[in-house]
């Protein structure tokens, strides 16, 4: 190992690649013309035990554009299946590797992966390269998720490559190195299911109760246990997406970790106007991944995933079946317990009345009806100025504020404490589509990268309500064209 290797602190081993070959290929990157570090993230390569100083060194940034490969690490693309808009394709890593995995010194395990890093047995007619804009935005709104307290894949650095890829017009190329619990996904056990054995879907299914639901492994029927953990934590993580209104905009079933994290940044973006139906990216013409469709759609994807387990739930299929269902009944009420839960604290509520499903449902409806900005209303109502929304002037809210204020009335906690408890809930900025836009703007054209690091700054600390983030609060100005979001680009 070279010294400066060691230096930088990578520390991999390589787990994924111990299973059948089935699962994945070997490939090594494709080196590129002239990487640059463009940015790191300073916090979290420290929390993974490697080295700030040694990650700027030459030989850093070339594995991070992919020129080289840390010692140790295994290079492979990672095979899987997926259902895209509802149409099931064999899928797989087109344009990403797994470098290995980062065993910290927490003794955590961490997936290293390379995004953008060149073409792979599974690129099919793509050229295994990702541009610049679309892995900054990744970056940004990752770590504006990690910020919020949602569970995430997360960015370590952006390398450019110095070479142009061709999309609609010439753009410049990056890698963007992605740090996940594991890019094992719902696809994964669907490609297992139609393309291997029994024995590789169980094979599969044991390698995930190891690394990430050990406490289901000395169960009766652990791949059931199994299908239920990863219901629980599914619906945990979409009622998070869904308090903080944000739109993943792709939730095809190779996009859903069975880690429980957000994965797969592409045409995502926050709501900005309350209403169910939005919709940004560009290819979701029928709003099958509309804001208000993600529960639903989420309970698809597991029932995918429960169809690729049941040869594993039970001997008998009809059993089997009835096993799967049942398990799967669940994800509705257990949503909706994380939903309501989060949905009074974001009113300050720290106790249950049976009222307040009505309170919350009218609160919504005024918004939509106003088109009320969803962040700011919360924000509004957190630092006590109702009249600071589009809902002031409208009767029914300042009926509805009464309400709320009888309700707050009658829980014994002091008001300090409902303020607190809304602070911690009701996010006072969000990652903004036209301020992520501005930055990137900034870096991609002017290479200026000052404005993505302030906007950084403030998304890191979203309770913050400190006065100088107000500008990042403000909604975009009204505009005849909608905002739209692209993938794959
Ligand atoms: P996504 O829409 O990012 O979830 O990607 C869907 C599939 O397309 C995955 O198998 C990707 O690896 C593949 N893919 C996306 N972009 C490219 C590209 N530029 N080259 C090769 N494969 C790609
Ligand atoms: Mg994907």
């Amino acid at each position: 190992m070279s010294e400066r290797n060691t230096k930088a602190g990578w520390n991999f081993d390589n787990s994924y690649a111990c299973l059948p070959d089935l699962f994945f290929s070997r490939q090594d990157p494709s080196p590129v013309r002239a990487p640059r570090l463009v940015v790191l993230n300073e916090a979290l390569a420290v929390s993974l035990g490697l080295n700030v100083e040694a990650l700027k060194s030459r030989e850093s940034v070339e594995i991070f554009a992919g020129n080289r490969v840390p010692e140790d690490s295994a290079p492979l693309a990672q095979a899987y299946a997926g259902h895209q808009f509802g149409h099931f394709t064999k899928l797989g890593d087109g344009r990403a590797l797994l470098l290995g995995e980062q065993i910290t010194p927490e003794d955590e395990r961490f997936d290293i992966q390379l995004k953008g890093s060149g073409r792979t047995p599974y690129s099919r007619g793509g050229d295994g390269r990702a541009a610049l804009g679309p892995m900054l935005r990744e970056y940004i709104i990752s770590e504006a998720m990690h910020a919020l307290g949602i569970p995430t894949t997360r960015s370590l650095a952006v390398a450019a490559t110095g070479e142009s890829i061709v999309r609609e017009t010439e753009l410049p190329g990056a890698v963007l190195t992605r740090v996940a619990a594991s890019h094992l996904r719902v696809g994964t056990f669907q490609y297992a299911a139609n393309w291997g054995t029994v024995e590789d879907v169980r094979t599969l299914a044991d390698y995930t109760v190891k690394r990430h639901y050990p406490e289901v492994e000395a169960d009766e029927n652990r791949y059931l246990a199994l299908l239920r953990e990863v219901i629980r934590r599914q619906a945990s993580l979409i009622a998070r997406w869904q308090l903080v209104g944000f739109i993943h905009g792709v939730m095809n079933t190779d996009n859903m970790a069975i880690s429980g994290e957000t994965i797969d940044y592409g045409p995502c973006a926050f709501m900005d106007v309350f209403d169910p139906s939005t919709v940004f990216s560009s290819i979701d013409v029928h709003g099958r991944y509309a804001y208000g469709n993600q529960p639903r759609i989420a309970a698809w994807n597991l029932a995918r995933f429960a169809e690729a387990l049941l040869p594993l739930l039970h001997d008998d299929e009809e059993q089997a079946i009835r096993l799967a269902e049942e398990a799967l009944s669940d994800f509705a009420r257990l949503y909706h317990g994380h939903w309501l839960a989060g949905m009074r604290a974001k009113l300050g509520l720290a106790n249950e009345e049976p009222e307040d499903e009505s309170l919350i449902a009218s609160l919504l409806g005024l918004m939509q009806k106003a088109r009320a900005d969803y962040t700011n209303t919360f924000r509004a109502l957190t630092v006590g100025k109702p009249e600071d929304t589009e809902l002031n002037g409208d009767p029914e809210f300042a009926e509805w504020h009464k309400r709320w204020q009888a309700r707050l009335g009658r829980q014994e906690e002091p008001q300090a404490s409902s303020q607190q408890l809304m602070r911690s809930s009701n996010p006072a900025v969000i990652p903004r589509n036209h301020r992520v836009e501005e930055a990137l703007e900034a870096a991609t054209i002017h290479e200026d990268y000052s404005v993505m690091h302030r906007l950084l700054d403030v998304l890191s600390k979203p309770y913050a309500y400190k006065p100088d983030q107000d500008e990042y609060a403000a909604p975009p100005a009204p505009s005849p064209i909608p905002y739209r979001t692209f993938c794959g680009t």
